[in-house]
């Protein structure tokens, strides 16, 4: 049994064994150096992000979100919201009065591959459908309503209802659509689609909105995560640190999009990179990109499990050197892993065996304490890496306490990701009070918050 905040322990009695099996997975193992590393790194990733003339290209995009302001209790109004991101995409209603939500509604739509590989004007249209079968269906027609867009890719952004896709991540691959504005690809298609009265205000990505969604809930929430399928932070950045956005600026603050997943695609991370992590990589859709993130997030955790244990089995110290389907990508899920952590954290190994023969191989108590080994030792690795930029940037902000909101399956489900994060953070970035919120949907609701405050804005601005 083991503690979900410890490092892992590997409790087998072949001494001889047990040396071998940890040195071959020694490289997963962050040494404090190389901890520190990760963080100067970060850093300097940082600065060079938000320069206005970097001496090299920074891995990490820190886009201006164009959100200077949370909301205020001054929410009214009915709104729409639009989250695409992952296979499944919702459309949602939210009624608000002042500031409090006081109704929604959401419809769920699934993505098909052919929509999320096949030309970009053709998913537009798909998305401009569902929204007119979810105005029907819902009797929401006849009036205008004003639409934030939670459009979960690395996006440039202009203002906040211009996101100029840079690059596809995750399941999606549409050709036609990098370089484009997704809010005009999305209004052509509303209008394309007719009889619609459906403005896009707001575009954002899912961590901006699980901020916003966050500082709903908790007023003193400034840093926005999400530890899911996919992984990305965001967080409230002062103006005069956004070097690169040039010009006069009234707002003291914005939120910057981080898009951590892309940390070290550049290759400044390759001292942490294993080969197991090569491997994830090299099988991936979208190869050479997106590195920090296929460290440890949702669609790659299950893989680089799966490849390890591969390497173990090979080595002949797994499941009596039988590789089953081990060397098939997707036999084993990030949902399994999760699992398999939690079965070691009540002292079980059902599960654990589970996934094991459903890889088609037998196993022996040895075989099972490796299997659960090598899960903490992984998630460890991610726990330890999202917590040291999370300290980072709560020493950053020097607020007198954050609230970070978070969305996504690991955070959720994953056993070792809370506890172990509240341990390292606090340890990390000492005197720097803060709290871990779980904030659901955050995509969704924090769209329509963002499109209340996208009005706001306007109508200041006498527009
Ligand atoms: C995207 C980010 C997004 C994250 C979480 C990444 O693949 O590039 O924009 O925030 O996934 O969904
Ligand atoms: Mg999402």
């Amino acid at each position: 049994m083991s503690s979900m905040t410890e490092f892992p322990v590997l409790f087998i009695g072949d001494e001889h064994k047990k040396e071998k099996v940890k040195q071959i997975l020694s490289p997963l193992v962050l040494t404090k150096s190389q901890q520190q590393e990760v963080s100067s790194v970060f850093l300097d990733e940082m600065r060079l992000g938000l320069a206005s003339s970097p001496e090299r290209k920074s891995s990490l995009l820190m886009e201006n979100t164009f959100i200077p302001e949370l909301p205020d209790g001054t929410e009214n109004g009915e709104y729409l919201a639009l989250d695409l991101g992952g296979t499944n995409f919702r459309v949602m209603y939210v009624k608000m009065k002042d500031g409090s939500i006081t109704e929604e509604i959401v419809d769920y739509y699934h993505v098909p591959e052919e929509r999320r590989l096949g030309p970009g004007a053709e998913l537009f249209d798909y998305l401009a459908e569902c929204l007119g079968n979810f105005i029907k269906k819902r009797k929401l027609g006849g009036r205008n309503l004003q639409l934030g867009f939670t459009f979960s890719f690395p996006m440039t952004q202009k203002s906040l209802d211009v996101g100029i896709l840079l690059s596809w991540t995750k399941s999606f691959n549409c050709p036609g659509v990098v370089g484009e504005d997704a809010v005009k690809m999305l209004s052509d298609a509303i209008q394309k689609h007719g009889g619609l009265d459906i403005t896009v205000t707001a575009v954002l990505n899912d961590t901006t909105g699980t901020l916003v969604q966050g500082a709903y809930m908790d007023k003193r929430c400034a840093l926005g995560m999400i530890l899911g399928t996919g992984s990305n932070g965001c967080y409230i950045e002062k103006v005069e640190n956004i070097e690169k956005w040039h010009g006069k600026h009234q707002e003291a603050e914005m939120i910057v999009d981080i898009e951590w997943g892309a940390f070290g695609d550049n290759g400044v991370l390759d001292f942490i990179k294993t080969s197991w992590d090569r491997a994830v990589d090299s099988k991936s859709l979208l190869v050479k990109s997106f590195t920090f993130g296929k460290y440890f997030a949702g669609k790659y955790l299950g893989d680089l499990y799966r490849e390890i244990l591969l390497t173990l089995s090979k080595e002949g110290l797994f499941c009596s050197g039988n590789i089953g389907k081990l060397d098939t990508q997707g036999a084993i899920t990030t949902t399994d892993v999760s699992n398999i952590e939690r079965d070691n954290m009540q002292g079980d190994s059902e599960t654990t065996r589970k996934v094991i023969e459903g890889v088609g191989l037998t196993c022996d108590e040895e075989d099972l304490y490796i299997a659960q080994y090598v899960a903490g030792l992984i998630s460890y690795r991610g726990v330890l890496l999202v917590s040291l930029l999370t300290s980072i940037l709560l020493v950053r902000m020097e607020r007198p306490h954050c609230t970070v909101a978070i969305d996504g399956s690991l955070f959720q489900y994953h056993p070792r990701f809370r506890p172990l994060m509240e341990r390292l953070i606090a340890e990390f970035a000492p005197g720097r009070p803060f709290n871990l919120l779980l904030v659901h949907d955050g995509s969704g609701k924090g769209s329509a918050l963002a499109a209340s405050i996208a009005e706001r804005l306007q109508k200041r601005l006498g527009k």
